[in-house]
């Protein structure tokens, strides 16, 4: 098989969207499966639109993800090389482009809809911005690897495309085209935004190379508010999901399958894993749907495989509190089971830094739970604070009164984390100390007691 080659063409305008990210991945799974070569190439050409940290970004978001390029091309360097300017003289010399001077006011007022043949196209013109002569009559087509079909326009339907604009800088059209030409790009992947632009990349790559890569367009991704995803609407960018709490493992795992499907319908995937078992044959026709469900999901395994060293570390930005390494190594793997995403940690872990505030509700029966709290206190009082004697003497206590094992552990987990869902309440005792768990248990007393 010929080389592939594939490429990340990302432009710097701020945030990384979530679907650019599976656009690499794709693209990164697709050559690396192939030994191939995954290329990164900044288009940063539009200067109405740039943003100079945009690149060191970019670069960190996939080294995040462990997506890493083999070659690195910005297009704005390539611009002062002329390497644009060149291409579009080709094809001005070879009769598929021309020249216009059409102020971009009028070109506007004419409408692209339906004066679709520019008015300088036959002008002859020296100078100016560069547009695409686009021939009558044609069928153009070209096989999509994605969709797996293929896609045709009647060439009276597309607009004779700005090429280089007059002040010398390239449109994407041109610099998109020039370079998977040039870079021996075999693989075009990209967003289905530009399906209705291919019509004019099939010219400009015909024209120029007589060489075309395959292309393929991703499908949408649709959002549970219905429609498809929005950054207006919708939470999009990977930063915003890492500064939550979602692991790069988790997020990236979560977009190789928002369009893309094995044969056996497995779902865990490491990047290696996903590059080892990718196949084109799996991407899904029909547009998938972001799932928040799936996410919180896949993001709980991944916090479940990490050691709770590991976790410690990372679950130390989120903490809001001043807090010893040591408390934090004896709390996190007490809440690891029920951590969705990092940043739940200060609620889950609240009850280890404040008394809880006393919710009648929670208590199944007042009365009865008075009489739990106060065995609770007697037994605890004097015990030695170690798991086993804790346990076994509750039990004792528990079994001496006929009381309901459940009933009795709801009244102490109540008082003492102030809900009924917790981390294990013997453990939280043991972090707790003796004096403060005695401390809460009889507050827990009093405020029963006082509801009379
Ligand atoms: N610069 C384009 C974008 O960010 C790239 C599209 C493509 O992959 O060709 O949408």
């Amino acid at each position: 098989m010929a080389l592939i080659r594939t490429r990340f063409a990302p432009s710097p305008t701020g945030q990384m969207h979530i679907g650019n990210l599976r656009t690499a991945v794709y693209a990164y799974a697709l050559a690396k499966h192939n030994s191939g070569q995954f290329i990164l190439r900044i288009e940063d050409t539009d200067q109405k639109r740039y943003d100079p940290q945009g690149i060191t970004d970019i670069k960190n978001n996939l080294t995040t993800f462990g997506l890493n390029w083999d070659e690195l091309y910005i297009q704005s360097e390539r611009k002062k090389a002329g390497i644009y300017q060149q291409t579009a003289e080709k094809l001005v010399s070879d009769g598929h482009a021309f020249y216009c001077r059409c102020p971009a006011k009028n070109v506007k007022q004419a409408g692209y809809s339906t004066i679709l043949r520019d008015p300088c196209r036959d002008r002859g013109l020296t100078s100016g911005a560069v547009k695409l002569r686009v021939p009558d009559n044609q069928q153009i087509s070209y096989h999509d690897f994605v969709l797996d079909k293929v896609v045709s326009w009647d060439t009276n339907t597309v607009y004779e495309a700005t090429l280089l604009k007059s002040d010398g800088f390239p449109t994407y059209h041109l610099a998109a085209m020039t370079d998977d030409l040039l870079m021996q790009i075999s693989h075009i992947l990209r967003g289905h935004d530009w399906m209705p632009s291919t019509p004019i990349h099939l010219l400009v790559l015909d024209y120029l190379g007589n060489r075309r890569p395959e292309i393929g367009h991703l499908t949408d991704i649709l959002s549970s508010k219905g429609g498809k995803l929005s950054k207006r609407r919708d939470s999009v960018f990977c930063e915003a999901f890492l500064e939550l709490g979602y692991l790069p493992e988790a997020l990236l795992n979560f977009v190789i399958l928002l369009g893309w499907a094995p044969k056996d319908n497995q779902e865990l995937f490491t990047l290696e894993e996903f590059v080892r078992k990718f196949d084109p044959s799996g991407f899904q026709k029909a547009n998938p749907l972001f799932s928040d469900t799936k996410l919180n999901w896949l993001n709980g395994y991944y916090i479940r495989q990490k050691t709770d060293t590991q976790l410690i570390q990372l679950v130390k930005p989120f903490v809001k509190q001043d807090v010893t390494d040591t408390k934090l190594a004896q709390i996190t793997p007490l809440i690891k089971d029920r951590l969705v995403k990092l940043s739940d940690f200060p609620s889950l872990t609240g009850l280890f830094f404040s008394p809880p505030d006393l919710d009648k509700n929670l208590f199944d029966q007042p009365d009865l739970a008075i009489e739990h709290l106060t065995l609770a206190t007697e037994h605890l009082s004097s015990s030695p604070w170690t798991k086993e004697a804790i346990e076994t003497g509750l039990m004792a206590g528990i079994k001496s009164h006929g009381w309901k094992v459940g009933d009795f552990f709801m009244s102490l987990r109540v008082a003492v984390c102030g809900s009924r869902a917790t981390p294990p309440l013997t453990e939280t005792m043991l972090v707790l100390g003796q004096s403060e768990s005695l401390t809460r248990i009889r507050n827990a007393i009093n405020f029963l007691g006082q509801l009379g």
